[in-house]
């Protein structure tokens, strides 16, 4: 009788001290799955899976041209369109990811998104570095006023709004 009573209580003492050795949640022995690294819940091994690395080599190379080039062909319409920029930069970033996404056939690695990002910086510095070098010279013959810096600030606004816009549409995480 005492035996029994032990069994049993050992055995509701492993329900509830099984938890998810990711998130800490308590699961039950049968949804629990085991992997390297302990048990986890299912939404866990899920989530996992999700961001399990399939991406080829070549993608890497694809991701970083396609950022570059498309970056680039950005941050020239940003020297148009000014003001622009703000409302349409964020879009161009999804438009980027998207491209990419399309010719990577939507294989993933976290490794892969950085390199998306870093294309897209590298594409947009040649028009950062000219607008540098345009302001530099016209400070030189002219006082110092707001609207110059204009063309430099939406090189630089366009990059910060549409690369993080491009990772997390790539990587599928939200903002935070
Ligand atoms: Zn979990």
């Amino acid at each position: 009788m005492n035996k029994r009573t032990n069994t049993t209580q050992s055995q509701e003492e492993q329900i509830i001290t099984l938890r998810c050795s990711r998130c800490g949640r308590p699961i039950t022995p049968k949804e629990a799955v085991q992997t390297p690294t302990g048990y986890r819940c299912p939404d866990c091994v899920q989530q996992q899976q999700k961001i399990f690395n399939t991406s080829r080599p070549l993608d890497f190379v694809w991701g970083f041209l396609i950022g570059a080039v498309l970056s680039l062909i950005g941050s020239v319409i940003t020297s148009f369109i000014g003001f622009f920029t703000l409302l349409l930069a964020p879009a161009a970033g999804v438009g980027i990811a998207e491209a990419v996404r399309f010719v990577i056939k939507k294989r993933r690695s976290k490794r892969l998104f950085r390199i998306v990002t870093f294309g897209m910086i590298l594409g947009g510095l040649p028009l950062i570095a000219i607008n540098l070098f345009n302001l530099i010279v016209r400070l030189q013959v002219a006082a110092f006023n707001l609207f110059a810096l204009l063309p430099l600030a939406y090189q630089v606004l366009y990059l910060v709004m549409a690369v993080p816009s491009a990772y997390y549409r790539l990587s599928g995480e939200r903002r935070r």
